[in-house]
Formats: C-alpha cells, sequence, structure tokens
C-alpha cells in the first residue's frame, strides 16, 4: 500500500498502464480503465452541469497565501518530474493538459511553476493562436491533431481545440450550426487519443472579472510586462458574459472519463499552481509509466578500462 498525499492509505490501480499488448477487448472496457484521477474536488464529472458562478475563484482550501503552499508545490513538483522520467523512459503512453483560461488567467505562469525542473526534452508546449489561412482550408481539429503528443511525451496545448467553440462561437467566427457540432466532433478526437494511450486532463483556470481587470491594470502599469498586454484582451473583456456561458458549455459538454476538465479556483496564482500541479502528478501516478527492463545479463557486463 501506497499513500497518498492526504496521508491515507490508497490501492494503487495496477491495470491502467496503456500498451499494445495489454489493449482490452472493447473500446468500453479500454476507456472503463482509464486512470481514475485523483484529486476529484475540482473535476467536472460526465454528465455533471456546473455552473461556473457557482465555483469561487477566490478559494484556497485552509491555504492563506504562497508561503503556505510552498513546501507542498515543490513536493508535487518532484512527484511530477519523477513520474515524467517513467513515462519518457517507457515510451509506451502519453499524457495532454489542456489549459483554457480567459486573457490574463494564467496559462503562462501555471506553465512555468508547474513545469519547472521538468526534462525539457520530453515535454512539449504549443500555443494556438488565431488560424493561419492553412489551418482554416483544413477540418478545425487538423492543427491540434498534428502536435498531440507522441509516445512518452507530456505536451500542454496553450488554447486547444476548445477555443473552436469558445472565440469562435462568441465572435461569430462560424454559423451556429457549424459550432454546434463541434462538442461531438471534440469528444470522438479526444476518444481517439485516450484510445491510443493518450490521457487527457483538461483545465480551466477560473478568475473573475475583477481580478481580470486588476491584472490587466498591472500589465499597464508595469513596463515589463507591457509586452504581455494586448489592447483586444480589452475588448474580448465586453463579451465576458458570453465567454462564461461558452465555457460553461464547453466543460458539461465535453469532461468525459477519458478527457475529464478541471474547473480550477484560479484568483490566486500559488493555490492555481498548487491545484494544477497535484493533479498532473495524481494522473501521471495513475498512468502508472514503469522504467522498462534493461537489456539481458547486465550484471555480466564489464566495462574495458
Ligand atoms: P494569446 O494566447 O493571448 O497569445 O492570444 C491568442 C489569440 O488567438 C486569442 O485571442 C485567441 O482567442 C485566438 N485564437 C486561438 N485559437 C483561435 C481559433 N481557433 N480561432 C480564432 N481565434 C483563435
Ligand atoms: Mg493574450
Amino acid at each position: 500500500m501506497k499513500k497518498d498525499q492526504n496521508g491515507k492509505k490508497e490501492k494503487r490501480r495496477q491495470d491502467t498502464s496503456a500498451n499494445e499488448s495489454e489493449t482490452p477487448a472493447t473500446v468500453s472496457e479500454q476507456l472503463r480503465l482509464s486512470p481514475v484521477l485523483d484529486y476529484p474536488r475540482y473535476r467536472v464529472n460526465p454528465g455533471q452541469q456546473i455552473k461556473l458562478a457557482d465555483i469561487n475563484p477566490d478559494e484556497s482550501e485552509q491555504y492563506r497565501n504562497k508561503d503556505d503552499v510552498k513546501d507542498e508545490l515543490k513536493r508535487q513538483r518532484d512527484r511530477i518530474q519523477d513520474l515524467q522520467e517513467r513515462l519518457y523512459a517507457e515510451q509506451k503512453q502519453s499524457l495532454l493538459v489542456v489549459l483554457q483560461a480567459m486573457d490574463t488567467g494564467g496559462k503562462d505562469g501555471t506553465i512555468s511553476h508547474v513545469f519547472e525542473g521538468v526534462n525539457p526534452q520530453g515535454c512539449q508546449v504549443w500555443p494556438f493562436k488565431v488560424p493561419s489561412a492553412e489551418e482554416l482550408a483544413h477540418d478545425f481539429l487538423w492543427r491540434y491533431h498534428k502536435k498531440g503528443p507522441s509516445r512518452g511525451m507530456v505536451t500542454i496545448f496553450n488554447r486547444s481545440q476548445y477555443e473552436d467553440v469558445l472565440v469562435v462561437r462568441v465572435k461569430n467566427l462560424v454559423p451556429q450550426k457549424v459550432w454546434k457540432t463541434r462538442y461531438d466532433q471534440i469528444n470522438e478526437f479526444e476518444r481517439t487519443l485516450a484510445l491510443n494511450n493518450t490521457t487527457i486532463i483538461k483545465f480551466f483556470l477560473h478568475i473573475s472579472k475583477a481580478e481580470q481587470k486588476r491584472r490587466l491594470e498591472s500589465r499597464l502599469k508595469d513596463p515589463t510586462k507591457h509586452w504581455k498586454f494586448s489592447s483586444n484582451d480589452v475588448k474580448e473583456r465586453a463579451y465576458w458574459d458570453d465567454y462564461m456561458a461558452a465555457y460553461e458549455d464547453a466543460v458539461n459538454k465535453c469532461s468525459t472519463a477519458h478527457a475529464p476538465w478541471y474547473v480550477v479556483p484560479a484568483n490566486k496564482k500559488w493555490y492555481r499552481n498548487l491545484v494544477v500541479a497535484r493533479t498532473i502528478a495524481d494522473t501521471l501516478e495513475a498512468m502508472n509509466p514503469q522504467y522498462p527492463p534493461g537489456e539481458e545479463g547486465l550484471e555480466h557486463i564489464k566495462i574495458p578500462d
């Protein structure tokens, strides 16, 4: 028995390491065997209909400040580093982390704080911006599928396929009858990845409108943050309620057993980092990556002078 972060005993699931030789007989069985993830506090369960207004972006459990979480965050980062190394060595499965948030929501900060110290060779970050002409000439999932993780990798999507039911919906970039079909397409896409040994977790970093105002103002005041300021963010802010409705739909329609959404209280950056780090560490642990066995007969090998 191993202990979880609360010191409680938990039985390590042995049946979750996906690889071809162990592929279960049916699709539903394989999906059932997807890692069961810990830190369920912020997970949106399949079929659950959350309201963002009911989730307090200021929440931080018992923690009061950055210092309170310092040691715990380090512990979670160490777990991620260790498990990521195993995943990379194993070369059988991969992890896709999707990060979505309103402007200033903290996607970049989350990446730099949570993945600090991870071996860059086994980790990729792909930001998705306004699609190019070539990307727009393909099906909307094309550019995301191309950047999905290969075996052994942890891949982070900084924005993702969800932009095509968020900004695209809010700004009417395609007709409603087009974006309406995309939730199902996204679920199918993620299911395909899951069936091919990719574990997917999705985070919505939930900040309040007042917190966004503070962050935009602080970007304006600090010349070293001017590069982060975009007057477009101010324009998008006017659509806040429409974005909240679009996020609610995305989260409620697309939180599945194989690709759950987590709505993370993100007004306090240090708490957000802790929740994301702990959820990623728990997810990697449930994937149970193993160092592959060495060659036969290593004990007889002598390295010549
Ligand atoms: P940033 O992440 O702040 O550098 O901004 C990237 C911008 O690209 C944001 O305004 C997004 O809304 C926009 N964007 C990302 N994906 C899409 C998409 N599929 N269609 C339209 N705009 C997008
Ligand atoms: Mg921006």
